[in-house]
C-alpha cells in the first residue's frame, strides 16, 4: 500500500466560510484546554500525559462536546503527536544531534493572542475517519456540530462545492484535514492505494475548446470512467465592457480629428488602439500563460483536445459590428491558438481541429434541432434548457470522439469571470449542475452560491448581507 494525499479545492459560500471559521475556533479551544493539562503536568513533574489520559480528562468537557467526535478525537491525536515530536527533538538536543535548521525546541503552543486574550482559530480542521465525511461528484460533505444544524439549517452534513480528480481506482480514504491557505480553502485527504495502481495517473481523458462571444472560452472535459462532463466557461462580459469603452474613446477622438481637418497620424489615437488590444492580451495571457487551462487539463488527466474550427463566424450568426470585430481581432484568433498549441506541446497534450458547422444547432444529448430564444440558452423539446456554449462545446467533443451518443451522468458547469478592475484575473463565480434522470434526460440542479471573495488573498470580513446569493441569469 502506498500513501498519497488527495487535494481537493473547496469553494465555500460566505455563510459556509463563517461556519468553517467557527469550527476552527472550537478546535482551538479544545486544543488549548487539552494542551493546558499536558503543559501543567509537564512543567510540574516532567511527564507527558498519554493520549488516553488526556482523553479521559477532557471527554466530558464542553470544549470536547462542542465538536463532532471525529473532530475532537483528531485534535487530541494531533496534540499527542506534536508532544511526541517535542519529546524526540528534546532527546536529540540532549545528545547534541539536533538538525541544523531547528534552533529552538519548545513544547506545543496555544492558539491564542496573548495581548488581546483571544482564542485564535486553529489553522486546520482535522477529521479522524471517512465515516464523518464524503466526496460527491462536485462536492465535499462533513459532519458539523449538532447545534450548527439547527442554527444554520443544515440537514445532515455541511456540503461544500469542490473540484478534484481521483487518479486511482482502488483507493481507500483515511483521515482528512480542512485548511485555509492564502484565503483559499482545501481539504487534504490521506488515501491508500495498491502499489500497482500508480500507473493509473496517466492521461486518459478528452476535452474540447470552443471560442465564442459570451464566453471567451468554453472548455468541456469528459471523464469517461466516471461519466462526468466538466465545463469551464470563461465569461467575457467584463472584457467586452472594456473593449466597448476603448472603442467609444477611439470613435470620439476620430470624429474630433475629422472635424479639425487633420489628416496625419495621431499618436494619441494609436495609444488608444494599443491600450484596447493590451487589455484583451492580458485576459488571454491569464488563461494560457498563467497555466490556468493547463492546470485544469492536467488535473483531469486530459490527453487530447478538440478545438472548433475557427474559420468564419460560427454558423453565420451576426453578433453586431463591434463584437464581430472583437472576434476577428488578430490576437484572439491567431495568438491565442499559437500560444495554446505551444503550451500544450510542452505538456504533451494533442490539439485537433474539428469542423464546427451545426455544433450549436443540435442538442448534444439527443441530436434534435434546438431552439435559441435567447443568445445564451438553447432549448431542446426533448431535453430542456442548456447553456448554448456548453451545448456547443460538448457537440465538438462528441464530434472529435466520433460518437453518436455520449454516455454521461452529470454535467458540472463552472463559471469563471474576468475581474480586471480589482484583481486582473479569472475568478470562480458559481457552479451549475445538470443531472440525467430516467424520465427526463436533462435535469438542471441547484446552482451553488458564488463564494464571497474566494480569489482575494486578503482576509475579508464576513458579512451575511454581502453574499450575492443568486447570480444566475436566464431563470
Ligand atoms: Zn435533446
Amino acid at each position: 500500500m502506498l500513501k498519497r494525499t488527495l487535494k481537493v479545492r473547496l469553494y465555500p459560500t460566505g455563510k459556509q466560510k463563517q461556519i468553517l471559521r467557527e469550527i476552527q475556533i472550537r478546535c482551538a479551544k479544545l486544543w488549548n484546554r487539552a494542551n493546558y493539562l499536558i503543559r501543567q503536568e509537564y512543567f510540574k513533574n516532567g511527564k507527558i500525559l498519554s493520549y488516553n489520559q488526556v482523553y479521559n480528562f477532557v471527554k466530558n468537557s464542553p470544549e470536547y462536546k462542542a465538536l463532532p467526535t471525529d473532530i475532537s478525537q483528531a485534535i487530541l491525536k494531533k496534540l499527542s503527536e506534536s508532544w511526541k515530536s517535542f519529546k524526540e527533538l528534546k532527546k536529540l538536543k540532549e545528545k547534541g544531534k539536533l538538525p541544523e535548521h531547528i534552533k529552538k525546541v519548545s513544547p506545543p503552543k496555544y492558539f491564542k493572542n496573548r495581548k488581546l486574550n483571544q482564542t485564535l482559530p486553529m489553522s486546520i480542521i482535522p477529521i479522524l475517519a471517512p465515516r464523518s465525511y464524503s466526496l460527491g461528484d462536485f462536492s465535499f460533505s462533513f459532519t458539523v456540530p449538532k447545534d450548527f444544524k439547527e442554527n444554520y439549517g443544515i440537514k445532515k452534513r455541511l456540503e461544500i462545492l469542490a473540484t478534484y480528480r481521483i487518479p486511482y481506482k482502488n483507493y481507500k480514504l483515511k483521515k482528512a484535514e480542512i485548511l485555509n491557505k492564502n484565503g483559499k480553502w482545501y481539504v487534504h485527504i490521506s488515501v491508500e492505494i495498491p502499489k500497482k495502481e500508480l500507473k493509473e495517473t496517466k492521461k486518459v481523458n478528452y476535452a474540447s475548446i470552443d471560442l465564442g462571444i459570451r464566453n471567451l472560452i468554453t472548455l468541456a472535459i469528459y471523464d469517461e470512467e466516471r461519466k462526468l462532463i466538466r465545463i469551464y466557461q470563461f465569461k467575457s462580459k467584463e472584457l467586452l465592457k472594456e473593449w466597448k469603452y476603448w472603442n467609444r474613446k477611439i470613435a470620439k477622438y476620430q470624429s474630433k480629428l475629422a472635424k479639425s481637418g487633420y489628416k496625419g497620424s495621431s499618436l494619441k489615437l494609436r495609444k488608444y488602439y494599443e491600450n484596447r488590444n493590451k487589455r484583451i492580451k492580458v485576459a488571454i495571457q491569464q488563461i494560457i500563460n498563467k497555466n490556468k487551462i493547463i492546470q485544469i487539463l492536467d488535473r483531469y488527466g486530459v490527453k487530447e483536445i478538440f478545438i472548433g474550427d475557427l474559420t468564419g463566424i460560427r454558423n453565420g450568426k451576426d453578433y453586431g459590428k463591434e463584437l464581430n470585430k472583437l472576434l476577428h481581432n488578430f490576437w484572439i484568433r491567431k495568438q491565442f491558438l499559437n500560444i495554446l498549441k505551444y503550451k500544450l506541446e510542452e505538456v504533451g497534450i494533442g490539439l485537433t481541429p474539428i469542423p464546427e458547422a451545426y455544433t450549436s444547432k443540435t442538442c448534444f444529448n439527443c441530436s434534435l434541432e434546438v431552439k435559441r430564444p435567447k443568445q445564451h440558452f438553447v432549448i431542446c423539446s426533448n431535453c430542456g434548457k442548456l447553456h448554448s456554449d456548453t451545448n456547443g462545446a460538448i457537440n465538438i467533443l462528441k464530434r472529435g470522439l466520433k460518437l453518436k451518443n455520449l454516455e454521461w451522468k452529470k454535467i458540472g458547469e463552472v463559471h469563471l469571470i474576468w475581474k480586471f478592475k480589482q484583481t486582473n484575473r479569472w475568478v470562480f463565480r458559481y457552479l451549475r449542475i445538470y443531472k440525467k434522470d430516467k424520465d427526463k434526460p436533462l435535469v438542471r440542479g441547484q446552482a451553488n452560491n458564488p463564494p464571497v471573495g474566494v480569489a482575494t488573498p486578503k482576509r475579508s470580513s464576513y458579512s451575511p448581507k454581502s453574499s450575492p446569493a443568486f447570480l444566475m441569469r436566464g431563470g
